[in-house]
């Protein structure tokens, strides 16, 4: 049977669950709820996706705008197997005792808070731990960006510290009201920053300090890694073991691909839907070793790549898969892979 998946909070992450879950042979969307009748509810409806209002008292915005609304959230919770919780920082927490009172398990994303969870999620690294799990945190879209490369790495020579720079956009494309518009802020400038601590919440072992600075773009975030790692490497050894990654686009000399504007043509050359970039994109270039320490580059292209994770994620919770099985079949149907 079909794994019934309802989205709460139908965003930008939101709207691309949606389409990755329905484009699964195992899952289906049998709702997505609201707040607002916006440009987006429009495309829940075009894309066939019944409406559910978020907050009951706003259902007749949607009659209104010419949405037809199946009902309100609570009966969505009632209905689906799993709600993927895809609303804003914060209101996953508020959401949680929702679910809880219809006993629907529940996935929740990565501006919440870990505790939020009973486990936090990267598949390649972590896939077991969620086996089975009710409430399942996909941690954000720079931990997801770090765990793809610190896994193999871990697993390959073994990780003796991580330090990683982490340029971030401002904003996203849609978040005019974001900046800053003409700076470059040290951000948060207390160091090290959060970020670190919360790739230990899948990795609780590692060492790893991270520094965060917010810059005037909307594209992609930018990574700087350093990674001590247990065994003296070379650069070809460790960009084969990338190269191998089904996450990870190693990107090849040569193509002018210089910064994250190409890359995102990249993708819409390509006919990606919404120009996304599910994969890490690392600079093969910029795979440099001395001795024990590695460096490397790499985009994130933070509106998309922990769209994979929420497929895999629900296919854990439901025990439907292996880590790999699972991987490779969202993968395929998505058209991840480079
Ligand atoms: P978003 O603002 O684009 O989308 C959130 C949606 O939820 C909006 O449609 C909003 O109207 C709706 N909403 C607001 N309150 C609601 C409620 N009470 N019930 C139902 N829906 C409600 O936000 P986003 O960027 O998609 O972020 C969602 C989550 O994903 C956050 O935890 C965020 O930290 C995380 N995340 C975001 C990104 C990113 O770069 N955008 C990347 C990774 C993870």
């Amino acid at each position: 049977a079909m794994i019934r998946v309802g989205v709460n909070g139908y965003g930008t992450i939101g709207k691309r669950v949606a389409d990755a879950v329905e484009a699964q042979p195992d899952m289906e969307i049998i709702g997505v709820a609201k707040t607002q009748p916006n440009f987006e509810a429009h495309t829940a409806v075009k894309r066939g996706y019944p409406m559910y209002a978020a907050i009951p008292e706003r259902a007749p915005l949607f009659a209104e705008a010419g949405i037809e609304v199946a009902g309100e959230v609570d009966e969505l919770v009632a209905e689906a197997d799993i709600i993927v919780d895809c609303t804003p920082s914060g209101i996953g927490e508020q959401n949680r005792e929702l679910y809880e009172t219809h006993h629907t398990p529940a996935i929740f994303q990565g501006g919440e808070s870990a505790d939020v969870a009973d486990v936090s999620f990267n598949a390649r690294s972590n896939f077991d731990a969620a086996r089975d799990a009710d409430y399942v945190r996909v941690v954000s879209c720079n931990t997801t960006g770090l765990s793809r490369v610190i896994a193999p790495l871990e697993e390959e020579y073994g990780v003796e510290k991580v330090r990683a720079t982490l340029v971030r956009r401002g904003g996203d494309p849609g978040q005019n009201s974001r900046g800053p518009i003409n700076d470059i802020l040290p951000n948060p400038i207390k160091v090290p920053s959060h970020h670190g601590p919360d790739v230990k919440t899948i990795f609780p072992d590692l060492e790893i300090d991270t520094l965060g600075l917010k810059v005037p773009a909307t594209l992609m975030h930018v990574h700087a890694l350093n990674v001590t790692l247990g065994d003296d490497v070379t650069g070809a050894h460790v960009r084969q073991l990338l190269e191998d990654e089904d996450r990870i686009y190693v990107i090849p000399e040569g193509l002018g691909i210089d910064g994250a504007g190409k890359l995102k043509d990249l993708a819409l050359d390509a006919g990606r839907p919404r120009g996304d970039l599910w994969e890490n994109c690392v600079w093969g270039e910029s795979i440099g070793v001395n001795g024990r320490d590695l460096y490397l580059f790499q985009a994130i292209h933070q509106e998309s790549d922990v769209i994979p994770e929420n497929v895999d994620a629900i296919r854990a919770m439901f025990d439907l898969e292996d880590k790999e099985t699972s991987m490779q079949r969202t993968d395929r149907q998505l058209g991840v892979g480079i």
